[in-house]
C-alpha cells in the first residue's frame, strides 16, 4: 500500500511538473504570439478603416479609395466627376 501510495504521489507530481512547464511555454509562446498579433491587429485596424465616396456614397477601405484634397472617392471617375453637390450646380 505505501509503494502505492510511492508511486501515486511520484506520478501526480509529474504531472504538475509537466504542466507547469507547459504552461511556462505556452505563456512564452503567447508573449510572442500577442506581439506578432497586436501587428496583424494594426494592419487590420487601417485595413478596416472606411471612407466614404463624395461622389456615390459607396463605403470603401481607405487604401483602396482615391483621397484628392481631403475627399475620398471610391475611383478616379468620381473624383474627375465631383462631389454629387457641386455637380448638381
Ligand atoms: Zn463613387
Amino acid at each position: 500500500m505505501g509503494k502505492a501510495i510511492f508511486w501515486l504521489s511520484i506520478f501526480i507530481g509529474g504531472l504538475v511538473i509537466t504542466r507547469i512547464l507547459a504552461r511556462k511555454a505556452a505563456q512564452h509562446a503567447a508573449g510572442v504570439h500577442f506581439a506578432t498579433q497586436r501587428t496583424a491587429t494594426n494592419s487590420l485596424k487601417t485595413a478596416e478603416q472606411m471612407v466614404r465616396c463624395e461622389h456615390c456614397g459607396l463605403h470603401l477601405p481607405r487604401s483602396e479609395a482615391t483621397i484628392t484634397e481631403n475627399q475620398v472617392w471610391c475611383s478616379q471617375e468620381h473624383a474627375r466627376l465631383g462631389a454629387k453637390q457641386q455637380q448638381r450646380v
